[in-house]
């Protein structure tokens, strides 16, 4: 069956990037009822910090990307984390220096840099050179006296790599460009060339979907599958790659760790909806069909072929990303939306996280009044704060204060109170004596009549539709802020 992984370094970050691997990786293995593996790149601990972990867990969690194997999951893989497979490596290394697929190299840095330098100065390719590639045990025991200690090289073979990329299809490499390279460092740390295939062989992975950035990296790693199913370690199949197309930023560069907009925890932040922004994701080499762009994760999983994925680079649009989100708020149910919104309405100190009946009421009402309006769930604060506020707490936006609350403003709001203080308090009777009294009564245009209860009621110059809004205030709390207002 089909084997997956999503192999992250817990460094406490996720980018859009790595999440539309970690997407097509699960969708792949849900569309053919395989396995995702989350396998934590972990051995480079300086970059490591506990709470990445968690963060790593969290966020998939969060995303709905669920793993069948790996850390919380289980699985007969394991261990998961490669910071307790260092034996496994040391094991598989001493293996392929057995077999003469590796072999250990004894040049320095210095010696390495002058011959590529001079390399590079007669016009030739500047990779490893091959010094080591056969040393006589004569010189092998003089470079053990001298003190050096040496790092492990693969032996590359003498011969074009070619594989079948199943996004971009056939790809050659020339072996000129495909120098010896170095598997375990001279201290004996295990390098991502290394642990990275040795990994995907030993949980017998079948495919490999990751970002092109990576794919210089693949013809060296296939090799190194190769030696591997000679030595007889792990399933002995070269996993199928695919590699998904860069993702492009603000001027066409492409998107960094460190641009806006790249990390996980802002989307989080803002109010995204996992799906809305997998929805997004999906698109940055993906479609579900020429006309469409909305869709869920199980339309996803059901038409998802990565042979379909485009090579080319997606370009990362922040205001589509916006929009997509917006769809799905809208797909939500109500109740389920008016959830969701809870812990942003809770973070802004504008709602108990367990809010009361009677607010959750409120909420329920509210909802359908904010569902079409309403881009992010942090866009609730300003969209729902004013219903739930303390009488003591309410203030109004200065800036719309003083765009609105001028000129006639004063006679516009104590006319409203007025007209508010004794009629029927449903929507439609709080219409019509508004109407009756701003604009029979005082002869305004609906902007003019309007506006000025807006931002008198909620604060703001945006609002939820207002006569719906006033009803669900109430009248005690609308005739206050009328009054909050005139002063
Ligand atoms: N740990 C590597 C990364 O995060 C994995 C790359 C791969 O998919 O092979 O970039």
């Amino acid at each position: 069956g089909v084997r997956v992984r999503f192999p992250p370094s817990p460094t406490g970050l996720l980018t859009v990037g790595n999440i539309r691997s970690a997407l097509f990786n699960w969708a792949f293995a849900r569309h053919y009822g395989g396995k995702l593996v989350l396998r934590i790149e972990d051995t480079d601990t300086a970059r490591n910090t506990e709470e990445g972990y968690q963060y790593t867990y969290d966020s998939l969690r969060w995303l709905g990307l669920t793993w069948d194997e790996g850390p919380g999951a289980g699985g007969d893989y394991g261990p998961y984390l490669q910071s307790e497979r260092m034996d496994v490596y040391a094991d598989v290394v001493a293996k392929l220096l057995a077999a003469n697929k590796a072999y250990h190299c004894y040049c320095s840095q210095e010696e390495l840099d002058q011959r590529r330098e001079a390399a590079r100065t007669a016009g030739e390719h500047s990779g490893y050179d091959g010094h080591c590639r056969n040393l006589s045990p004569e010189q092998i025991q003089a470079y053990v006296e001298e003190g050096r200690r040496p790092v492990v090289r693969l032996r590359m073979p003498d011969r074009p790599i070619v594989f079948d990329d199943l996004v971009r299809g056939e790809i050659t490499f020339l072996p000129e460009n495909l120098g010896d390279y170095v598997l375990v460092r001279a201290n004996g740390y295990p390098l991502y060339p290394l642990v990275n295939p040795v990994d995907d062989a030993l949980m017998e992975i079948t495919h490999v979907l990751r970002g092109e950035d990576l794919l210089s990296s693949t013809p060296r790693q296939i090799a190194l599958y190769e030696a591997l199913a000679e030595i007889g370690v792990g399933g002995g199949r070269t996993p199928r790659f695919g590699h998904l197309p860069f993702v492009m930023g603000e001027g066409n560069k492409k998107l960094s760790k460190r641009d806006p907009g790249s990390g996980l925890g802002e989307y989080m932040q803002r109010g995204f909806l996992p799906e809305g922004l997998l929805n997004y994701l999906a698109l940055l080499g993906w479609s579900i069909a020429d006309d469409r762009d909305v869709f869920t994760m199980d339309e996803m999983v059901k038409a998802f072929d990565v042979r379909k994925v485009n090579s080319n680079a997606a370009r990362f649009d922040p205001k589509k990303c916006e929009a997509i989100n917006a769809a799905h708020m809208r797909m939500l149910p109500p109740d389920d939306f008016a959830q969701r919104t809870i812990p942003f309405l809770a973070g802004a100190g504008v709602l108990p996280a367990e809010p009361s009946a009677d607010q959750l009421a409120t909420l329920q009402a509210a909802v359908p009044l904010v569902q079409e309006r309403m881009n992010t769930l942090s866009e609730s604060v300003d969209m729902l704060g004013f219903l739930f506020v303390d009488e003591d707490a309410f203030t109004i936006d200065p800036d719309a204060a003083a765009k609105v609350l001028t000129g006639d403003a004063g006679a516009v709001l104590d006319a409203s109170a007025k007209a508010l203080g004794d009629c029927d308090w449903t929507t439609e009777a709080i219409e019509a004596a508004l109407r009756a009294s701003l604009i029979d009564g005082l002869g305004l245009k609906p902007k003019n009549a309007f506006g000025p209860v807006r931002v008198a009621i909620s604060g703001r110059r945006i609002s939820p539709p207002l006569f719906e809004s006033l009803e669900l205030l109430g009248r005690e709390k609308s005739l206050r802020r009328l009054e909050q207002a005139r002063r």
